[in-house]
């Protein structure tokens, strides 16, 4: 049996076909071109899914279990529907699972992207052997999703997990939730480029961050890496803040394990490393010991693998 998972994002859609083994079969993406609309959007979504049904990697005689979607929230997963998100502007209140389950007569599972992922890891790359796993999205925001004791946890808006707004420093930077000193503003890509921009304001000594016209968290990074003062001491600053959001999650949930994913985990371990020894410093021993943390080895795949994870694990 195939399931199909469709990973929805503010750039690009994508849809994966999964086999019972939990392989990725063929996958494809389209550009969202959120701004054209929701109604377009999912037109194009539609067509891009049956052109993935009808490529030749795919056993046409096999079964279909269901359809998996991860967007980004807010949306509401019992209605299945999604709620004005940020990243998609306009896209307020489309009943998408409705939608395809009217076009393909299959069960549809509608949650958003980061406790998609969670779910990805722990049935996947986990294969359910790590029951208190918590899934943390370093990007353009911050998000999770947490399963614990081998569920994965809703709440009661279906919001559960969204770690990038506990706040860690209340006279900290403004975030989009309006809030000051939430995580995602502290330590986001986001947050690592608004942190660097206004420190530049005031700072008159050499730094080659000086030299680049468009600066991205992945310059800030390397900067950082190649030994310049300015990037270097923005970066402890943030890793000290993300350590502190991590902090306080272990002690909310005491995972046995933090997968990391995101673009900003693409800089890789001269980064995140010394995130997690702080964090280890300041969690309490009894939880720290048996504490893992790693970074997903789904790579750019891991919203397929979440959104195909949902049909698993709902479905079941
Ligand atoms: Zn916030």
């Amino acid at each position: 049996m195939y399931r199909i998972g469709i990973d929805i994002g503010g750039t690009n859609m994508r849809v994966g076909i999964f086999d019972d083994g939990g392989n990725l079969v063929v996958k494809e993406k389209i550009l969202t071109n959120a701004q054209e609309g929701a109604t377009v959007a999912i037109k194009r979504l539609k067509l891009l899914i049956n052109e993935v049904l009808n490529s030749k990697e795919v056993d046409k005689t096999q079964k279909i279990k269901g359809i998996g979607v991860g967007s980004p929230g807010p949306l509401d997963p019992w209605k299945g529907e999604i709620q004005s998100p940020p990243n998609l502007p306009g896209w307020d209140n489309i009943p998408l699972r409705q939608n395809l389950q009217d076009k393909y007569n299959l069960p549809v599972f509608l949650h958003n992207d980061a406790n998609a992922a969670a779910l990805g890891e722990f049935l996947y790359a986990y294969n359910k052997e790590v029951k208190n796993l918590v899934y943390i999205t370093v990007s353009t925001g911050i998000g999770g999703g947490i399963i614990s004791d081998g569920k994965l946890m809703l709440g009661d808006k279906g919001s559960a997990g969204e770690v990038g707004h506990i706040i860690i420093r209340p006279d900290g930077n403004m975030c989009s939730c309006g809030n000051r000193g939430c995580l995602e503003a502290q330590a986001s890509g986001t947050g690592i480029f608004t942190r660097t921009q206004e420190a530049l304001k005031n700072y008159d000594r050499p730094t080659i961050l000086k030299n680049f016209d468009l600066l991205s968290s992945k310059e800030i990074i390397e900067a950082a890496n190649l030994g310049d003062s300015f990037a270097k001491h923005i970066i402890e600053e943030v890793q000290m803040d993300l350590a502190l959001g991590i902090v306080n999650i272990a002690h909310a949930y005491n995972p046995q394990k933090i997968v990391f994913g995101g673009g900003v985990m693409q800089s890789g371990d001269t980064f995140i490393q010394p995130v997690i020894e702080r964090a280890r410093e300041m969690i309490l021993p009894s939880m720290a010991e048996n504490l893992d943390f790693s970074v997903t080895k789904l790579g750019g795949d891991l919203g397929l693998f979440g959104a195909a994870a949902l049909v698993d694990y709902f479905q079941d």
